[in-house]
């Protein structure tokens, strides 16, 4: 089977990583901070701190924001699960804006309509979470000048996104949002095996996450409250967290970074070669906007279910019985189960419903071949074109 996703761990990653377990720390040591410093050597953005997922990432960044009970947090409904969930564990309640039809990212003039409603009702949100979906950069400039105008705070979860870049900076550069989270895990575009990172500008917010990563415990004196009594001494003065990152983690992070350029730049390579091929078909291909460079973590189509006798199901079980790993980014997460129990239903958010009966992730990873890429495309056209409408 051809998957949908795949890391690339080089020589060079795997010495880095025994590098590390030859030497005194295999946590709490030197590589967290190179990792950090090469996030924010690439990103521009001033903090970086390291944590054991994007999941850690994102709940951090909404405890420092202040997130807490009573308060919304809104994000997008095509998403994975974590950035909904990052709210509940805080306390807030959650809602969605839906996406746009042609980007698939939180839509705007969605966003702008439902804070003009939440305004009259008092409902307005504390924290929102654009998501860059597969890539491709939310419409930033537009959601932070909502925010100023409406008083939120944004979270970018770029998890999708590290590489690339957004007018003329890169993703995660923090030019338009509070915080930027990245994920780390192996079908990402770089990987740590677990990992995530939040970056920001702002010393308190960094600050803040650095404590709720380690428990709330410092020692810092600066931020204590009693004199320290001796070398022993900690306070701890939040509720924090285990959320490390171990030393292991980092220095394949540090390693697999230098190659981020590399790896994002195959993925457009491989992007552009699936839009050539793929031209023909009654499909609908990926949306790229001018204003942005993708990082391309996922390449999506969408059926034009009018244009086969199959079902988007049908379509998607053939191509896995034929050694095609594809895969569906994101089941709607208001119609997840958990959700519909807070009341949330089916309908409520049409263009992510309408996305989600149409869309397949088609196989790209680094070192995917021509040859596979050349499988997964004649595979997918010999399935349409045998049961296309016109030609029956
Ligand atoms: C992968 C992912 C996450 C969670 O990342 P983990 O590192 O696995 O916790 C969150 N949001 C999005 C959009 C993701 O794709």
């Amino acid at each position: 089977m051809i998957p949908y996703g795949k890391q690339d761990i080089s020589q060079q990653d795997i010495n880095a990583v025994i590098d590390v377990l030859q030497s005194d720390f295999l946590t709490q040591g030197p590589k967290v901070p190179a990792f950090e410093a090469a996030i924010t050597a690439y990103t521009k953005a001033q903090f970086a701190v390291a944590v054991n997922s994007a999941t850690s990432a994102l709940h951090i960044a909404c405890l420092a924001l202040g997130l807490s009970e009573g308060d919304w947090l809104w994000t997008s409904p095509i998403t994975f699960v974590a950035s909904a969930n990052c709210g509940l564990y805080c306390g807030a309640q959650i809602d969605f804006v839906d996406i746009d039809p042609k980007t698939y990212n939180m839509s705007v003039s969605a966003l702008e309509a439902k804070l003009e409603k939440a305004k009259l009702s008092g409902t307005l949100p504390k924290v929102v979470i654009p998501v860059h979906l597969c890539g491709q950069s939310c419409d930033m400039k537009k959601i932070h000048s909502l925010s100023k105008e409406y008083g939120f705070h944004i979270i970018e979860d770029a998890s999708h996104a590290i590489g690339g870049r957004y007018l003329d900076g890169p993703v995660g550069q923090c030019l338009y949002s509070d915080i930027t989270v990245f994920s780390f895990h192996p079908v990402k575009i770089v990987t740590t095996a677990e990992g995530g990172v939040a970056v920001t500008n702002d010393p308190s917010l960094a600050e803040k996450m650095q404590l709720f990563r380690s428990h709330g415990v410092t020692r810092d004196p600066e931020l204590m409250q009693k004199k320290s009594c001796g070398g022993w001494y900690y306070e701890q003065v939040e509720l924090g967290f285990n959320y490390r990152m171990t030393e292991l983690q980092a220095a394949l992070g540090v390693s697999q970074m230098q190659r981020l350029d590399e790896f994002v730049a195959k993925r457009h390579l491989l992007a552009k070669r699936y839009n050539q091929l793929l031209l023909n078909l009654p499909i609908t291909l990926p949306f790229q906007l001018e204003s942005s460079y993708s990082g391309l973590h996922l390449y999506v189509i969408r059926l034009k279910l009018d244009k086969t006798s199959l079902t988007h199901q049908q379509v998607f079980s053939l191509l896995r019985e034929k050694g095609v790993g594809v895969n569906l980014h994101y089941i709607p997460v208001h119609t997840q189960p958990y959700y519909k129990r807070m009341g949330f239903s089916q309908g409520d958010f049409p263009n992510a419903e309408a996305y989600y009966r149409e869309a397949i992730s088609l196989p790209m990873f680094h070192l995917m071949t021509q040859v596979q890429q050349d499988k997964v495309v004649s595979t997918l056209s010999e399935i349409i074109i045998n049961n296309s409408l016109e030609l029956n």
